[in-house]
């Protein structure tokens, strides 16, 4: 089911879910209801080369040293509660 929100309401229109699951490869009849990245989006846009000379990873950081700057990144999860859904 997907809840499209218009300025004064929202409406329920049923539709195909699923999706194919970066972790395992499998196919879930489900929604996706964890979305992430494996990288920041500066760094995943390095090649691999540049990738191994620019970054440093610790954990769930990242250090990114590039042109003369340097940019640290960490991951954060931030959690949005569905409308109609029970917490899990
Ligand atoms: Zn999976």
């Amino acid at each position: 089911m997907r809840a499209i929100v218009t300025r004064s309401r929202v409406i329920s229109i049923p539709v195909t879910t699923g999706f194919q699951c970066a972790g395992c490869g499998k196919w879930h009849d489900e929604l996706p209801l964890d979305l992430g990245y494996d990288e920041p989006m500066y760094v995943a846009e390095l090649d691999e080369d540049e990738r191994a000379r620019c970054v440093t990873k610790f954990g769930d950081f990242r250090e990114l040293r590039r042109d003369g700057e340097t940019h640290h990144f960490v991951r954060g999860v931030i959690e949005i509660p569905i409308l109609g859904m029970t917490k899990r």
